[in-house]
């Protein structure tokens, strides 16, 4: 069976414990790799080599780290269909996905901040004849990237493309649920000649490698994606020593559909934000609020449209939802489908289990779930399930509208569907969240600031963002 091994110092290497975690592949619920079992003493090994970089690395001129970074890119585009398919295995989503999303997005994170640093400038502040100010804008030192199961590749290259770009050294640290691609990046990583040090990936649990990673004393910077109580637990770690903290955490997103709306549009892309990867991404609209006038019509659509959806093995092509990424998670999202029903709510279609056959029949899958009649304060309608489960709540005015739609503690993202845009500015204004789509969803500029409000998280990512987030502004005064 094949063992994965850290990154560390430009070489792959064996965990220090020698002892490795059974990988799953939950498509068929059956263990086909190991994962090293890391502890803090393979981290502090990552940050020695780390900081032995460090100096190089930092006055690498931008144009040789561009070089680099854009060769990284490359060859992950080169390896589409062996990453996708080792990115399918290892989460469960449907390759067709894999291929058309999660791979070449990665490629672009490299691409997009190997190119973004070469435009990367500082500012200076004139004092006529007093004198001047300029602001250097330095890489920091090493970065702790942390990163979940969602989206495995995608969501890690999307914290070290900056970091690197920005002349800083890495320790990141994959989920332990999807570790294979982060794995096929150290190689891809040593082939395109990233010195030694300069990344390092260390693979393990989250209470030891990445507890780690928040307390140790030489990494200054933290940049985390993940669930909101481990951001908190981050953030009880690592605030008190002053670290630099990016958190991008949980979502309950609200996906808000008018009567004026353009329907059939909408109808294909509420399919999407329900459902895609299967309902496991972060901005997924998991409560759907319907204007009165078209709730029966919009039900109706909705659940025939959800009725078509193959559930099936990630492999074949027409797959719509594979399976879910782990047992305990499929139980989980099990648990908030009957919660649901406890608390008063009717299950319009799916709500089960699925078991497919052959090969596939320990695997694990679920139905995507339509929910109605539940009270927009209950549980269901409050916590994050992370799943293919969305409720629809009906409303009539606005005002209504916006106390349902801000009553959770999240604030990630949000979904307005109308033809009246005068009407859809007004509301975005009024939405807690970091990102608000207009008659469109997951639509991504990458230049644009990427983040939530409340428990959905602290800072932003995306563009000249995460390159000032991974560098320090210092002021040099300058007396004419
Ligand atoms: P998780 O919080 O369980 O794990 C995320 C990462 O943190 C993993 O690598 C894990 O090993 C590590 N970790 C766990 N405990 C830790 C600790 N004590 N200290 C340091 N690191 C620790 O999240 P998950 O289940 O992998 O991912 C799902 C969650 O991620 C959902 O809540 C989802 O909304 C969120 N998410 C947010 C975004 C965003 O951009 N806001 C994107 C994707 C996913």
């Amino acid at each position: 069976m094949q063992k994965l091994q850290n990154y560390i110092d430009g070489k792959l290497v064996e965990p220090i414990s020698k002892v490795y975690i059974d990988n799953y592949d939950p498509s068929k619920g059956e263990v086909y790799s190991l994962i090293p079992d890391s502890m803090k003493e393979d981290v502090n090994n990552a940050v020695v080599a780390a900081q032995k970089a460090f100096p190089g690395w930092s006055s690498t001129s931008a144009e040789k780290r561009s070089q680099i970074l854009l060769r990284i890119s490359s060859l992950i585009e080169s390896n589409l269909d062996r990453l996708a398919e080792a990115e399918c295995r290892d989460n469960g989503k449907p390759i067709s996905l894999a291929k058309a999303v999660d791979i070449p997005r990665a490629a672009t994170n490299f691409n997009f901040y190997a190119t973004a640093i070469l435009h990367y400038a500082s500012e200076s502040h004139a004092m006529g004849d007093l004198g001047f100010n300029y602001t250097l804008r330095q890489a920091i030192g090493v970065a702790g990237c942390i990163s979940p199961w969602n989206l495995p590749l995608y969501l890690l290259t999307w914290k070290i493309a900056p970091a690197l770009a920005a002349g800083n050294c890495v320790v990141a640290k994959p989920s332990e649920v999807t570790p294979m691609t982060a794995y096929l990046l150290s190689e891809i990583c040593i082939e395109a000649g990233l010195p030694a040090g300069v990344l390092n990936i260390v693979h393990g649990y989250g209470n030891k490698v990445g507890a780690a990673i928040s307390a140790h004393p030489d990494i200054p910077v933290v940049s985390f994606t993940g669930g909101t109580e481990t951001g908190a637990e981050i953030a009880r770690i690592a605030a008190p020593m002053f670290k630099k903290l990016s958190l991008e955490l949980g979502g309950k997103n609200p996906n808000i559909i008018f009567e004026d709306c353009d329907f059939e549009k909408m109808i294909e892309t509420t399919i999407k934000s329900s459902f895609s990867n299967q309902g496991e991404i972060c901005l997924c609209g998991s409560r759907i609020f319907i204007e009165s006038g078209i709730y029966d019509k919009f039900k109706a659509a909705f659940v025939a449209k959800t009725n078509e959806l193959v559930v099936a093995s990630p492999t074949d092509q027409n797959t719509n939802l594979g399976a879910i990424v782990s047992e305990g998670h499929m139980n989980k999202i099990l648990s908030y489908i009957k919660l649901a029903q406890e608390e008063g709510g009717t299950v319009l279609t799916g709500g089960n289990q699925v078991t497919l056959s052959g090969e596939y029949s320990n695997g694990w899958y679920i139905e995507p779930t339509i929910i109605e009649g539940l009270s927009y304060d209950c549980r269901t309608n409050q916590e994050e399930i992370f799943g293919p489960v969305v409720t629809l709540l009906p409303f009539s005015n606005e005002e209504e509208l916006l106390i349902m739609a801000n009553s959770t503690k999240y604030g990630l993202s949000a979904t307005i569907w109308t033809e009246n845009l005068s009407r859809a500015h007004k509301l975005a204004a009024k939405i807690h969240a970091g990102i608000v789509w207009i008659n469109c969803w997951l639509l991504r500029d990458l230049r644009t600031p990427f983040g939530g409000v409340k428990n959905s998280g602290v800072g932003r990512e995306g563009g000249f963002e995460a390159l000032n987030f991974f560098t320090e502004p210092k002021n040099i005064c300058l007396k004419l």
